[in-house]
Formats: C-alpha cells, sequence, structure tokens
C-alpha cells in the first residue's frame, strides 16, 4: 500500500440501517389481488397498448425469473414472458403505502432518510426502544410491516450507510444481513466492483481495464493511483473499500408547499400588471418545484389590496403539477373572479401545496375540469 495523502479516520459507533421494501409495487399489488401473485407481474403498461413504449417499474419475483427487471423496456418484458399479467402503476396507492412505512420507521428514530419511495436509511445508534443492538430495532421494523402492511422488505445492518445498503441488496425478499466493523473489510473485498454503490455503469469498464473486478482488486490500489484515475470517486473508493463511509443519515424535511410572493410599491392598476406580475411569480414558483422535484394540486393565490385586506383563493386541480402554464393558468382564472384591479393590488403571492415527490410517471397532458374552493383572509 502506497503512503497515504489523507487521514483515514473510521467511525465504528453508529448503527445505521437501511431498509428496502421488496419487489414494492408488485407486492402492494399482490397484496391488494392475491390471484396476481400466482403468476409473474410486471408494473408496467401492457406494450401493446402503448405500442411497445413503456419501462418496467417493478417486476415480482416469479417475473425476474424470467430475466425481467426494473428500468427494461415493456416489450422486451413480454418478449421474454408473454404470459406476464402488465399492470399500470398506481403511484397515489404506492405513495399511500411508503407513507406508512415511513411511520413506522418514525417509532424507532427520527433519524430516517428516505432515499425513494421504498428505500430509506435509518440511524439507530439512539433508538426509542432503547436496544442496543440494531439488529433488533430492524427485526421490529421488518415484524411491523408484515403485520400491519402485509408486506415484506430487506434490511441490511452496518455501522456506515454505504455497507447498510449493500447488505440489504445481498440477501432478498425478507433479508436481514448484518455487516460488523470486524466483518466488513472481508465482506467487501469479495464484492464484485460493479456492486460498489457510485461505480456506475460507465465506469466499470475501465475498473476492469485497470484489472480491477473485485473489492479485493480495489483494495490493493493505492490512494494516489485512485485519485489520479478517478478523482474525487477514487478518494472515496479507497476509503469505502476499507470500510469508512461518514456520510451522516440527513433527515429530508417534507416541504409542504412552495410559493413566491412580492409587494408593491407602486400600485398595480391595471389587469395586464397584474397577470404579467403572476406569469412572473408561476416561473418561480414552477422553477422551485423542479428543484425540488415536487408537484401538487392545490394552487393558492393570495392578493392584499389598497385597503390592506388580505385573500387567498385556492383551486385544486385533478392532477398534481409544477408546470408555469397550469399554475398560470390558475391564478389568473382565480385572480379575474376577483375583479378588484380597480382599488390598486399591493401584493400577489402564487403557492401550491399538498405537495408530492415527481416520480417517473410524471404527468405531461393539460389537465382542466378543476373544482373550487375558497377561504377568505388568513
Ligand atoms: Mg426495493
Amino acid at each position: 500500500m502506497g503512503e497515504l495523502l489523507f487521514p483515514l479516520k473510521n467511525d465504528l459507533t453508529r448503527k445505521i440501517i437501511h431498509i428496502d421494501m421488496d419487489a414494492f409495487f408488485a407486492s402492494v399489488e399482490e397484496r391488494d389481488c392475491p390471484k396476481l401473485a400466482q403468476g409473474p407481474l410486471v408494473i408496467a403498461r401492457h406494450p401493446k397498448d402503448t405500442g411497445g413504449r413503456g419501462v418496467v417499474t417493478t417486476a415480482n419475483y416469479l417475473a425476474r425469473q424470467y430475466g425481467i427487471h426494473s428500468a427494461m423496456s415493456a416489450q422486451k418484458a413480454y418478449e421474454l414472458c408473454p404470459k406476464a399479467v402488465f399492470l399500470p402503476g398506481n403511484h397515489e396507492k404506492y405513495q399511500k403505502v411508503s407513507r406508512q412505512v415511513r411511520a413506522i420507521f418514525a417509532r424507532y428514530t427520527d433519524l430516517v432518510e428516505p432515499v425513494s419511495i421504498d428505500e430509506a436509511y435509518l440511524d439507530v445508534t439512539q433508538n426509542t426502544i432503547h436496544a442496543k443492538s440494531a439488529i433488533k430495532v430492524a427485526k421490529c421494523i421488518q415484524h411491523d410491516i408484515w403485520h400491519e402492511l402485509h408486506l415484506t422488505c430487506s434490511a441490511g445492518v452496518s455501522y456506515n450507510k454505504f455497507l447498510a445498503k449493500l447488505a440489504s441488496d445481498y440477501e432478498k425478499p425478507r433479508g436481514l444481513t448484518v455487516v460488523r466493523p470486524e466483518e466488513a473489510v472481508a465482506f467487501l473485498k469479495k464484492l464484485p466492483i460493479e456492486k460498489f454503490y457510485g461505480v456506475g455503469k460507465k465506469t466499470v469498464p475501465k475498473m476492469h481495464e485497470l484489472g480491477i473486478h473485485t473489492g479485493a482488486d480495489l483494495y490493493e490500489k493505492d490512494e494516489f493511483f485512485l485519485i489520479q484515475q478517478f478523482g474525487k470517486m477514487g478518494y472515496s473508493l479507497y476509503r469505502k473499500v476499507r470500510g469508512v463511509h461518514l456520510s451522516p443519515v440527513v433527515t429530508k424535511r417534507e416541504r409542504k408547499s412552495v410559493g413566491k410572493e412580492r409587494t408593491y410599491a407602486t400600485l398595480l392598476t391595471t389587469e395586464n400588471d397584474c397577470l404579467t406580475q403572476l406569469r412572473q411569480l408561476s416561473e418561480e414558483v414552477s422553477e422551485q418545484l423542479k428543484k425540488l422535484e415536487r408537484h401538487g394540486k392545490i394552487i393558492v393565490l393570495k392578493m392584499r389590496t389598497s385597503d390592506f385586506v388580505t385573500k387567498t383563493r385556492r383551486i385544486t386541480l385533478p392532477k398534481a403539477t409544477y408546470r408555469k402554464e397550469d399554475l398560470f393558468s390558475a391564478v389568473s382564472l382565480l385572480f379575474e373572479e376577483q375583479n378588484q384591479v380597480e382599488i390598486g393590488i399591493r401584493l400577489l403571492g402564487v403557492s401550491v401545496t399538498g405537495l408530492d415527490p415527481i416520480t417517473f410517471e410524471a404527468i405531461e397532458l393539460p389537465l382542466w375540469e378543476p373544482s373550487f374552493d375558497s377561504n377568505e383572509g388568513r
């Protein structure tokens, strides 16, 4: 091993769990319609209905035996197993179940970092049941998820996120894999390089070219060499293969709404000026939503008139959106209903509430047929 460029310090005191739901979307559908569990099930629209477009989001374990996996084209899945049942996903349902799963996590620790709809890291170094063993907490979570939601998950337990994630992937479904500090390096050395989280498809061929096929091969390379070849990733891989990954479990607070408002020193007195402002605000809100990867159904207009009366008006769209055109049409409609521009507008605001994560199915079609409700003041 060459000389170390940066100090190598580790932290073995944390207790981290990675939970990954087993074939999540497919399992939810099987739970709700047990007949589906008897054969291969693919969550994707049937390629016959889409002209061959569409992507597999989840395949149940029977479908996987045919080589079907998520991110494969639905057409390919159909070719591999024409008798498979194809079901379009019901994202609202999965979001709801995902929230129920998170509510179970929250019983044991506040430190939960959702990675996706069906995965999360939990730091259970401190936990509500005062368990010394993270294994016990993982078992409790698996038990609760099974008994309350009739779903299974796989858990990985270790002292950092990198190892916990690899561990949950090690045995599926219903796995519970523990990697203890003294086992970490041996565990990592055995892994094929493709399994190293963070080594992307583009990097794998370069690794192979350099003779790195497994964790053991990676372990042999010195730090300087890895940084030279892979930059920052090399720095991080040098550490990961030694069981060092200090990244903390970060709780992402869920944003409930996104909004922008502006106060006008000079009162706005024409409809045109107001609409121009609303268009601008809608665009800013839309940008913010895109950044946060959120969309919502409830669009809110706030306005304050020259007499300092503040009103909010809201409209609930049939489908969530983040698009500036949708936001602008909604608020301009609400604005025009008010018809108060003569007395002068002091403040305008646009916000979207009831936010959900934008998923891969994010809708692109215009969505009209709004339902109205409103509330006065604030
Ligand atoms: Mg999963």
